[in-house]
Order: C-alpha cells, then structure tokens, then sequence
C-alpha cells in the first residue's frame, strides 16, 4: 500500500517537472481529431442546466514516454483529481494497463468534467468528475458487423497478394491453417493459383478514434481455393472449417502444436534428463525460444490450466472422441485459458517455457486417446468426419446464407469454374 503511493507521488513529480517545462508545447501535441464547440441544445442531459451552456470536447493522446498524469493535468486536472480518479478507477480497470497513443476524450460542461477512453474493443470508460467526487462507469458501445470478400491471384509470394488485396494478417493466417491440412503451401502453390476470402469486420459505430489501438475482431466466413485447378472451398462453422459436402477440412489433431519447433525428444523409451533414470517418455518434447506461442491441437474444452510439481504450468484440453492434449512446462497461459473455456485449433493456449520438473526450455506434449498416451506424430485421426442428419441440414443453410450474403460484395471470379465443375458432375 505505502508502496504504491510512493511510486504514485513519484509519478506526480515527474509530471509536475514536465509540465512546468513544456506546457505549452505538450498541450499542442495532445491535441488532435476534435476540438470542438457545441451549444448545448435538447441533447444535455441536466434539464436545469441553462439553454446556452457549452460544452467542450477536446481529445489527447498519451504519447510514448508520457505519463497519465501529465497528460491528465494538461487537461485541466489537479493532482488531487488525478490521484482521487486513479483510487477510484481502480475496482474497474489500471491504469498500470494503459497503451502508449491511447486517446482521452476530455467533455467539459459547467457542472462536470468527463473522461472518456477504451479499456478493449467496444469497451469505453466514463470516469465524470462531479463536486470533487468522481463516478465511474464502464458502457459497451454498439458494433457493426462488415462483410468483406477479397479475391487475389497469387504470383509470387502468397503474404505479399493476400496484403495487396488488403486481406488481414490474422484472416490469411486462418486460411493457411484452415488449409495445411491438405495443401503444402511451401511447395504446391503455383502461379495463378486464386484464393477468395470471405470475412467479417466488427466497427464500433462512435468514438472511432478512441479505439485506435485496439483491433477490430475478424472472423474468416468462407474460403474459395483454385490450387492447380482443383477447387476447395470451405465455410467456418461451430469453430471449425468444413468442405461444403460437410466433411471436416481439418485434420483432428494438429501434430506439431507450435511453430519453428525442433523434436528435442521422442516418444518412447528414454533417460529421464531431471530425474536420471530410464523410463517411458509419454510424449514428445519440441525445443524452441522462450515465449514462443503454443496452440491448442485441436477445438476442444479445457480441463485444466493450472501449475502441477511435474508439468509445470500445463493445460489439458478434452477434444471428445475420446481424445485428449496436454501441454506442460509453459512459461504462462493466454488470456482466457481456464478451466471450462472452449478453444478452436491453432488457438494460442500458451508459451514455452520451462516450468515445473525440466531441464531446459521446451514443450512437452502428449496425446491420450481413452485414457492412454499415444505417440501424436504417429496417430491415426479420426479422418473423414462428416456433418449428418440434422447437422448437415443446419450446414448447409448456413452456406447457402454465406453464399448469398457475400456473392453481392465481389464477383467471385472462381464463379465461372464452378458453373464448369457443376456441368460437368
Ligand atoms: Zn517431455
């Protein structure tokens, strides 16, 4: 407790020595976007205020290497406001959190004084200074949901035509995971190969500008693949990729749950490196950097996410079936990795690390299938899962809605080869 005062009174320091200095010159720089003006009118909520009060709105930026305070106190706040609204923050959000370039709207009125800025994607805080006292409030702001299909020829590097047609990173990457399963993209892309992605953008409808350096959410909704003249295309559902017949595009289980891995150790019998003596090695170990990012092998519930003497940090997923992976010895757990949290394939579970009894930094991974472990570079998948019955049904008219949604966006440029392989089934 003292402690954190100290460091907040230290805070308070340094932002009294900058902004004696550069006043001016600070409040300048925080100022962009708005600077507006409005004459109160039916809008104000306060029915006692005067017709002709004002209210100012004026937006800052938190610069690199700026402190909150400074910030704050450019705004107009006093110390004692800027320490009271830390203290009262603190059950919602801290500010310890806040990104460099986050923006503060500042919306003054004669009677109060309002702080307005995003803790996540869709999510502001209000935090509204009323007779020295501050109420704060956290609101959702609504959200519009984009759909956008973007086609592209590949020539030369995949990356590269995927960010001229101004598809996302993490759309492309759904679609090469979605699609590793059956086409090696190291070596069976060709020139002229064409890819359509069909995705979906979430947009907050206000305060843009306050949301700059969160993400937008996107969600990848169907992909059209012409690879060496054959034709795939696949749709998102519940979590996963499905050919449009309903088979399941992906492979159940992922082999290797992480990138740029070397095996450091195989399944099998082995001297145990910590505890000496020889026994059985119940899983593979992958050897790669410290944090480097662990996914889920496949869609599935977690069991558990929690430290255990042995594994370390490890997460156990259950993905039905009867199969089970575990993750162990990681350095920490995503956001949202806990007991009962539902994850898809490639979902970041995870980081490497070398907690628990190990002896250098790795991933070990096991495979159980009904209770025993099996070796997961030589497992035979569950293959051929097939949507039926009513599930089929339910599918296939969620394709038949995607299909129709999205062929107004982009003349799909596959279209004409479909009309072929339909005449020619
Ligand atoms: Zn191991």
């Amino acid at each position: 407790m003292h402690f954190s005062r100290i460091i907040l009174v230290a805070l308070l320091l340094v932002g009294c020595d900058e902004q004696s200095q550069c006043n001016d010159e600070t409040q300048n720089k925080n100022i962009v976007i708005e600077n507006t003006h409005t004459q109160a009118s039916s809008q104000e909520k306060d029915n006692t205020a005067p017709h002709n009060t004002e209210i100012t709105r004026q937006t800052y930026i938190l610069n690199k290497g700026d402190t909150l305070t400074h910030l704050l106190r450019s705004a107009g706040f006093s110390f004692s406001e800027v320490y009271a609204l830390t203290d009262a923050i603190k059950p919602l959000y801290d500010f310890k959190k806040i990104q460099s370039h986050t923006q503060f709207d500042v919306i003054e009125t004669p009677n109060s004084k309002t702080i307005r800025f995003a803790t996540s994607f869709a999510q502001v805080i209000n935090a509204k200074l009323v007779e020295e006292s501050w109420e704060i409030t956290q609101n959702a702001i609504t959200t519009q949901t984009e759909k956008i299909s973007r086609s592209f020829a590949i020539n030369h590097s995949l990356y590269q035509a995927a960010s001229d047609a101004e598809v996302p990173n993490n759309v492309i990457n759904s679609a090469i995971l979605a699609m590793s399963h059956f086409v090696d993209f190291q070596r069976e892309i060709r020139q002229g190969d064409q890819i359509t992605l069909n995705f979906n953008s979430e947009t907050v409808t206000q305060d843009a500008h306050l949301f700059s350096t969160f993400s937008n959410p996107q969600q990848l909704v169907a992909i059209s693949f012409i690879n060496q003249g054959k034709h795939y295309k696949l749709y998102h559902y519940q979590d996963t990729f499905y050919f449009k017949d309903g088979k399941l595009a992906q492979s159940f289980l992922m082999k290797t749950p992480l990138n740029g891995a070397r095996l450091s150790s195989n399944f099998g019998k082995r001297k145990h490196p910590v505890l000496g003596y020889t026994r059985q090695h119940k899983g593979i170990d992958f050897s790669a950097p410290i944090g480097t990012p662990i996914m889920a092998a496949g869609k599935g519930k977690i069991l558990k996410a929690s430290y255990s003497r042995s594994f370390g940090n490890r997460v156990l997923i259950d993905h039905g079936n009867g199969y089970r992976t575990l993750y162990a010895h990681l350095k920490g757990f995503a956001k949202g990795i806990k007991h009962g949290a539902r994850v898809s394939q490639g979902q970041t579970i995870g980081f490497l690390g070398n907690t628990g009894l190990s002896s250098a930094r790795h991933l070990h991974y096991e495979v159980h299938k009904n209770g025993k472990v099996i070796n997961p570079l030589k497992m035979k998948q569950p293959s051929n899962i097939q949507l039926t019955g009513d599930d089929l049904h339910a599918f296939k008219v969620h394709i038949n809605d995607i299909d129709k949604r999205y062929a107004v966006l982009v003349p799909d440029p596959t279209t004409d080869n479909q009309v072929l392989s339909a005449l020619q089934e």
